[in-house]
């Protein structure tokens, strides 16, 4: 079966790099589904979950906080802000995230940019949602 080279990277580490059938990422406008020898493309991608297929293995999750996408020559090349594969989550950091960005944007004061609340909840959810994944992968009924 068809593959492609996936490396994932922040300005910090290198998250991920392996051959695999499959990437769905989260593009602006929705799901991005990249498959091998794709046709040469550049865009952004917004926090969430990136889900990598590999062949006669379960799917993977890596949360992503935003960042570009480059496909070329049977490469994709993710460099994110910030990313952690499902094993890496701090879940209860992440849900004191998401309750800090809540309160911000809820009783937001003249100081609170309202754009950094709601990409900060972004994150967070994108984290949350991966970490979950640990209890329920979608193969066990769970989805969503
Ligand atoms: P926090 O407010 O908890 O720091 P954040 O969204 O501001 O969250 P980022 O600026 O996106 O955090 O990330 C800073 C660094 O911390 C990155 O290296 C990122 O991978 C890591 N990180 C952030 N949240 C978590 C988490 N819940 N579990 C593991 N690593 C995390």
């Amino acid at each position: 079966m068809a593959t492609m080279k996936l490396e994932i990277v922040t300005a910090e580490r290198h998250v991920y790099s392996d051959e695999v059938s499959g990437v769905v990422a989260p593009g602006m406008e929705g799901e991005l589904g990249i498959l091998p020898n794709h046709a040469p493309l550049l865009t952004i991608l917004q926090p969430g979950e990136l889900r990598v297929m590999k062949q006669g293995e379960q799917d993977a999750y890596i949360a992503v906080s935003g960042g570009f996408l480059e496909v070329m020559a049977n490469r994709v090349v993710v460099l994110a802000a910030a990313a952690e594969r499902a094993e890496e989550i701090d879940e209860a950091r992440a849900q004191e995230a998401m309750r800090r960005a809540e309160e911000r944007i809820v009783h937001r004061g003249a100081d609170v940019d309202l754009a950094q609340a709601l990409a900060s909840m972004h994150r967070a959810q994108a984290r949350l949602k991966v970490a979950r994944r640990r209890r329920h992968p979608p193969q066990a009924g769970g989805g969503g």
